[in-house]
């Protein structure tokens, strides 16, 4: 056995998290394959198939509309096991609602509003393609301007371009800047609590994108005083597919901003259906909806289990299995010509790394068909993605034997060219 092996062995062996990988849904029909994409869809926990269920029988199927009674505390109520479990601030700061764009769009509004004259908006160019969209939109229906950073695609965004990007505006003019925590192509962190005082330096709003980093690294949101941050809970949240996501409103800002979607879960006394928009003074206010309960209950789950485990274990296995794959890729990839597209650096890296080949693309479908899911990102990057809760080393060990054997004789060029429709 060679040593490589051995240290796979050797780490799942003394690995804190090992039991977790048990509370997962593992199908018998692919019992061999290895997912690697846990940071796009995360897999789901068992805990969520049962409370799906009994939401089923005994909620919506037995209590009917009466299950409101419970259910109207959802957003609230799973906001809280994120802000404590997985973000890391107080109860009443965080919500589970809407998807992640939407909670952009009602937090990049709430805060452009919060900055009245002001008329610039900062993002870079390695911003989530939504999250560029959202933000074009804003500026373009307030005629603000979005000015992009030029960013290292491999390395993300620096506190010092953020510094220089305020100083090329004129002083008092940037409204609100807003970023990833985590790169969702490469897995950099961004500095957040250098770029956070940057922002406050210039008297600007600072809005995190978390989509990458919850349940993944811990996000210094308190520690930054960031003001406002929003996520989404499929992806290391294991919330299933287009589970709602959250935000985040630093408690001190909430009775201030007023978003703009004015809808009756925000109200005072919702049930009076009165006529005039009052909203509530909590973070409630920031609610529009009704909650979608069965994505809700799921994401609530998957916020549990990640709470329970402890986000400072997951990162730090995160860091491991990261270091271990470039360990791998050192030996046997860097010899055959793909390149480390992400932060060597553990303390720079959330839980995935990203690998760069001119044809990533054909790889990626060789891979998959060798019974490995990564995926692919543009221009040219394998994007693989580690899930603490249920990855194993030796599952790294051999997809890099697969991955080897497919560079290596060149098979993957018998894949097409053309992109499918989801990379
Ligand atoms: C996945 C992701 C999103 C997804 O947005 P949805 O509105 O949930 O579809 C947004 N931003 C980033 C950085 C992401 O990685």
């Amino acid at each position: 056995m060679d040593d490589l092996l051995t240290r796979a062995r050797t780490l799942d062996a003394a690995d804190p998290l090992a039991e977790y990988r048990a509370r997962f849904f593992y199908p018998d029909a692919e019992p061999d394959l290895i997912y690697l994409d846990g940071n796009s869809l995360g897999r789901p926990p068992l805990a969520t198939r049962d409370r799906l269920r009994k939401l089923l029988d005994e909620e919506w199927g037995t209590d009917l509309v009466r299950g409101w009674d419970r259910w109207i505390t959802l957003a609230r109520d799973a906001g809280d096991v994120l802000a404590t479990g997985v973000l890391g601030v107080d109860p009443g700061e965080v919500l589970l609602c809407d998807t992640a764009s939407v909670n952009l769009y009602k937090l990049a509004v709430a805060a452009c509003d919060a900055r009245p004259g002001r008329s610039v908006i900062i993002t870079d160019d390695d911003n989530f393609p939504s999250d560029q969209y959202v933000l074009q939109g804003v500026a373009d229906a307030r005629g603000m301007r979005l000015e992009v950073i030029k960013t290292d695609l491999d390395l993300g965004v620096t506190a010092d371009q953020v510094r220089a990007a305020i100083a090329a505006c004129p002083a008092g003019e940037v409204a609100v800047i807003s970023l990833q925590h985590v790169a969702y192509r490469s897995g950099a962190i961004a500095d957040m609590v250098a770029i956070t005082q940057a922002a406050h330096d210039a008297g600007a709003i600072m809005l995190w994108d978390l989509c990458h980093a919850a349940g993944a690294v811990p996000t210094p949101l308190r520690e930054s005083g960031a003001d406002l941050a929003i996520g989404c809970t499929y992806k290391h949240l294991n919330g299933g597919p287009g589970a709602p996501g959250f935000l985040y409103v630093r408690r001190d800002l909430q009775e201030s901003l007023r978003q703009p979607i004015w809808g009756w879960f925000g109200q005072a006394n919702q049930f009076d259906m009165g006529f005039d928009y009052d909203p509530v003074p909590t973070v409630e206010r920031f609610l529009i909806s009704s909650t979608p309960v069965m994505g809700g209950y799921a994401a609530w789950e998957g916020a549990k289990l990640t709470a329970e485990a402890g986000v400072d274990r997951i990162a730090a296995k995160g860091a491991q299995l990261g270091q271990y794959a470039i360990e791998l890729f050192d030996e046997w990839l860097a010899p055959l010509g793909l390149r480390l597209a992400s932060p060597r650096d553990p303390a720079k890296r959330g839980a995935h790394v990203t690998l760069h080949h001119e044809a990533a693309w054909q790889i990626c479908q060789a891979w998959k068909h060798a019974g490995v899911i990564p995926d692919f990102r543009t221009p040219d990057r394998l994007r693989i993605g580690f899930a603490p809760l249920y990855t194993t080393f030796a599952e790294v060990y051999d997809a890099f034997v697969r991955l080897r054997t497919i560079v290596d004789s060149s098979s993957y060029r018998d894949f097409p060219l053309t992109r499918s429709r989801i990379t």
